[in-house]
């Protein structure tokens, strides 16, 4: 999709290092005072003057706080540390906070986004998984923060972090799109529709059953187009395309508050910036928008 421009959230600069996760020593030994530590507020990025991620040294971490090693920057370790709380799903996060992040990342570079992005689902990870999900004994962090070992001799399960994968689909009939909007939205807000992938389910079967869930209607020729990374707290959205085999509309009303056909002109001018129609489009830090985008100019 690279006509479109880099979605958000993707395209972090850092070398992950894979193999010096596994490697105590070699960890131990970026742990040096040169290392780089990752302010946040809380799980909020924190940010300079100049509205670049604020980076502190590791001697800033809170005492007893685990530490993530995030990857290299210039051959020295990047790290943030897990807060005492994470995140509960975003409808529910602390209004507060969750306006100061959004605020934080209108500002904030691509680069930046990306770093951030990875490194708040990955501490946030750790905040909520700090008991094992198979007998209930604490966790520890293992292998700079891309693993959790349970501590019990007799179970020493391995949690890995999560992702959640999430369909998001551009849904087509004679040239028009379908899009709805969800109540949470702003007014006249429309977007595409979307929803976790199920255990069980091919990528191209969540698309068809979401679809037909949400608006009654059912999809064939479903492509996958592009993906997201989503810090919210750690979906990756898939980016799909389907033809819809009928325009008749049967929508869920608990999903969805409303869903409607709209033309390839519609589209075009919201897109534009045009905010007379009855579409406004995603924000362009959404992969909806990049989604469109790719539609328009396909
Ligand atoms: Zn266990």
């Amino acid at each position: 999709m690279n006509c479109c421009g880099a979605v958000a959230f993707a395209g972090s600069k850092l070398d992950r290092a894979d193999h010096i996760r596994s490697d105590p020593e070699r960890l131990a030994a970026l742990k040096s005072p040169q290392a780089s530590l990752l302010l946040l507020d809380g799980l909020a990025p924190g940010l300079d003057a100049d509205n670049t991620l604020a980076w502190g040294r590791l001697k800033d971490a809170p005492e007893e706080a685990e530490l993530v090693f995030l990857g290299l920057r210039g051959g020295f370790g990047c790290f943030a540390a897990v807060p005492a709380e994470g995140s509960t799903d975003p409808a529910y996060a602390p209004q507060e906070a969750m306006r100061r992040t959004w605020a934080a990342l209108s500002l904030m570079s691509e680069e930046d986004l990306a770093i951030y992005g990875g490194a708040r689902s990955l501490v946030d990870w750790h905040a909520r998984h700090k008991f094992c999900a198979k007998c209930g004994a604490p966790t520890m962090l293992a292998k700079g923060g891309w693993q959790r070992n349970c501590v019990s001799e007799n179970c020493a399960a391995e949690h890995f972090p999560r992702v959640d994968p999430v369909t998001i689909m551009l849904v087509e009939h004679e040239g028009n799109l379908l899009l709805g909007r969800q109540p949470r939205f702003p007014p006249r807000r429309f977007s595409a529709l979307a929803g976790f992938v199920e255990p069980g389910e091919a990528i191209e079967e969540a698309v068809a059953r979401e679809v037909f869930e949400e608006a009654g209607v059912r999809v064939r020729d479903v492509s996958y187009v592009s993906s997201q990374p989503w810090p919210f707290p750690s979906q990756l959205m898939i980016g799909c395309h389907a033809i819809a085999e009928s325009a008749g509309l049967t929508i869920d009303t608990r999903e969805l508050e409303e869903a409607h056909w709209f033309t390839r002109e519609e589209i075009a001018a919201a897109m534009a910036g045009d905010e007379s129609g009855r579409l406004l489009t995603p924000p362009s830090v959404a992969i909806a928008h990049h989604l469109l985008k790719w539609w328009l100019a396909k």
